[in-house]
């Protein structure tokens, strides 16, 4: 066993090293700019890059490279390595401040949403110092954002950071009205805990649904599933948990403060959650989370799942966004103290947050809106596609009092006494669980549960960070130049509570009964992710993110437009992937059988006579033959249907014909598909079970 303490961080370029490697004056200007986002000197970047290049050279480094995050759902990268010629058949190993701060690169093909012309092929990427460079795979990783020639993000970083910028901005005045201006800067804080399937790679690799979508487009709920509840939590079997070990101590040495592990709900679920850190490194690091947990599983002989629903008819992946506010100063501003009652800052930006959430539904929905994820919201399992804030019993009470004018005391905490003497009286939290809310104050956070497994999360967050900052911002304009900021920001408080009540619903999430309550109260309810994609350019969502410089018009249409294209690519390649797996591989096996059958039915006639003896063989074949010519038939319409869908010029008119006319074709596929393995034996079924897959790790 290595020495956690040593090995952690032994491959970043952290304030430690930095510390050690720079001279003073450098090491205080960028740690000047990492904390202030101050842009950086060429002077100092020279030297910084020349000390990131001797430390990662004597880690074993041979290469650096710009690591983006492009409008796909995967980071890119392109190695270059660090020799320099310099003649006589010899070279020296070199890396300049000008490499370090900015990278060009072909940009046409990545997703840019009509950004950037096929023939301005240029995009840039440049250095983010306020996410620690690292070394992977002998190669030095350089954060960085990415935009295109005339300036337009083209990734998810360059928004996220806007909007972090714009939260300190906003927040910092709110706290200057209370007299703090002690804090320089408010941070936002993320702790993503990620949920992921592993399967045993014998079985992965025969089936190309799982290899071209990451999901199974096929297959029969095996007899045990999650009915006995016994994974949750459950002990970790040898082998996952030494794939846990090593996968954990690779995320400690790029330091990553991989936490909390734990078989999840469903057969072959794990979880996995790191310690909260600022927002843009949350989401580098849960990026490098994913790829790790890929990594580290084949070596395992294991493939890591991150689709948000690998197998129908158990429970999916999701991400939970653990979201807080802090200022640079250590306090946590959505942390109520002992008496929230009193407390009016805490009450305000807690209230902001509500308000934000009510307002900006619509994008928080979007930010979860994927061909996967649908799979998961308001499927009993994830939270409701409808969006609501649960704020515990306490607060609930308390917001009563405030709307309803009544008194409230604040409560005691409440101690437990199990009544088992052995066992220590602990308090109990002030607010309970709730699985089933899409945005729950959970103590001193906000926990968004709607992300999916597989996303970035910097997208949740960046609309999380923008509707928050427009209505501090409308709460600073409002409370500018207060007399009685305590009066004042009170009454504020009561009528936004009043106005915004409706978002807030402590119940239970996955009852039958809320979404007609939710559009009593006039909740919006998009159900599936194409229905929720255009709201990202309403004209109220383009007058918020243009009015906080986060994106402007072109980079949300842009947005709009690739969010629309990745659905119908998603269903586009599940559709082809389903024809051809019933052609080339389910039909035939079927075939096989009836074959089988056939001949069994020939000999026993032969033998017996008469067809009484081959009754049993007759209604198999039966069977099975209107199975296999009913897959058939749909196979030959779900390709024309997507092949339509394709060739709609317009991407929403598009991604709404793979909704409405493609997935049902699929539905009905799989159904006739999934009835016929029911009939074959395994022996001859071409592709492993739900059983084998999920059971047998
Ligand atoms: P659970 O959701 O299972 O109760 P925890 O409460 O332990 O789990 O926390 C889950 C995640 O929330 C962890 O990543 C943790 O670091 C993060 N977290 C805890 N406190 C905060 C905070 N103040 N801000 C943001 N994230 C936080
Ligand atoms: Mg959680």
């Amino acid at each position: 066993m290595s020495n956690i303490p040593e090995i952690f961080g032994c491959m970043v370029f952290n304030d430690a090293v930095m510390r050690q490697r720079l001279p003073k004056d450098v090491y205080k200007s960028l740690t000047y700019t990492i904390q202030t986002g101050k842009t950086i000197d060429v002077s100092i970047a020279n030297v910084v890059a020349n000390a990131m290049k001797d430390w990662a050279v004597e880690k074993g480094a041979t290469h650096y490279t710009h690591w983006f995050q492009p409008l796909t759902s995967v980071t890119a990268e392109k190695h270059d390595s660090f020799i320099s010629p310099i003649g006589g058949d010899k070279v020296v190993m070199e890396f300049s401040g000008k490499e370090l701060i900015k990278g060009e690169s072909d940009a046409s093909s990545f997703p840019s949403g009509g950004l950037r012309e096929t023939c301005n092929a240029r995009g840039y990427t440049a250095w983010d110092p306020s996410s620690y460079a690292f070394i992977k795979d002998k190669t030095l990783y350089i954060p960085t954002v990415f935009c295109s020639y005339t300036g337009d993000a083209l990734d998810t970083k360059t928004p996220l950071l806007r909007s972090m910028d714009a939260v300190s901005e906003q927040a910092l005045r709110i706290l200057a009205l209370f007299g703090d201006d002690t804090a320089t800067r408010v941070s936002t804080s993320v702790g993503a805990e990620q949920e992921y399937f592993l399967i045993n790679k014998e079985y992965y690799d025969r089936r190309d649904d799982l290899l071209y979508t990451g999901r199974t487009l096929f297959g029969n709920p095996a007899p045990k599933t999650q009915q006995l509840e016994d994974h949750y939590y459950g002990p970790l079997k040898t082998k996952i948990s030494e794939f846990m070990h090593e996968l954990d101590e690779e995320l400690w040495k790029l330091g990553i403060t991989s936490k909390t592990k734990h078989n999840e709900v469903a057969p072959s679920q794990h979880e996995l959650a790191p310690i909260y850190v600022t927002t843009n490194v949350a989401v580098d690091q849960n990026l490098i989370v994913m790829e790790m947990i890929k990594k580290v599983a084949e070596r395992h002989g294991l493939v890591a799942l991150l689709h948000e629903k690998p197998y129908a008819g158990i429970n999916g992946s999701g991400k939970h966004n653990n979201w807080s506010l802090s200022t640079d100063t250590g306090k946590n501003l959505l942390s109520a103290g002992k008496n929230p009652a009193s407390n009016t800052q805490f009450l305000l930006f807690l209230s902001a947050i509500i308000k934000a959430v009510d307002d900006y539904q619509d994008l928080l929905r979007v930010s979860a809106a994927t061909a996967g994820n649908d799979h998961r919201l308001g499927a009993d399992e994830a939270p409701p596609a409808i969006v609501s804030v649960f704020l515990g019993d306490e607060l609930e009470e308390l917001v009563e009092a405030i709307v309803g004018e009544t008194n409230y005391t604040d409560k005691a905490r409440r101690t437990m006494d199990l009544g088992v003497p052995s066992v220590p009286t602990f308090r109990y939290d002030s607010t309970d669980r709730n699985r089933t809310s899409p945005f729950a104050f959970t103590g001193n956070k906000f926990e968004f549960r709607m992300v999916g497994s597989s996303q970035n999360i910097a997208l949740a967050n960046i609309m999380i960070n923008t509707a928050v900052a427009k209505v501090f911002r409308d709460f600073a304009d409002t409370l500018t130049g207060s007399a009685n900021i305590e009066k004042d920001a009170k009454k504020l408080i009561k009528n936004t509570l009043k106005a915004h009540k409706r978002i807030i619903f402590n119940g239970n999430g996955y009852s039958s009964k809320w979404p007609e309550e939710a559009e009593r109260r006039g909740l919006l309810n998009f159900k599936t992710s194409v229905d929720s994609l255009s709201s990202i350019t309403a004209e109220k969502n383009i007058a918020l993110f243009t009015s906080l410089g986060v994106m402007s018009e072109v980079e949300l249409r842009a947005r709009e437009e690739i969010m629309f294209e990745n659905y119908s690519n998603i269903i586009d390649i599940e559709a082809k992937t389903m024809v051809d797996m019933t052609n080339k591989k389910i039909i035939p096996a079927i075939e096989n059988y009836v074959g089988e059958l056939t001949r069994t039915a020939k000999d026993k006639q032969a033998i017996f006579g008469g067809n009484l003896h081959s009754s049993l063989e007759r209604r198999i074949i039966a069977d099975l033959s209107i199975l296999a010519t009913e897959a058939f038939e749909t196979a030959d319409k779900l390709k024309a249907a997507a092949s339509a869908a394709e060739n709609e010029p317009d991407f929403k008119v598009s991604a709404f014909a793979y909704k409405e006319k493609v997935i049902p074709l699929m539905n009905s596929l799989r159904r006739a598909v999934d009835a016929a393995e029911s009939l074959v034996p395994s022996a001859l079924w071409p592709l492993p079970s739900y059983g084998e897959m999920t059971l047998k790790q």
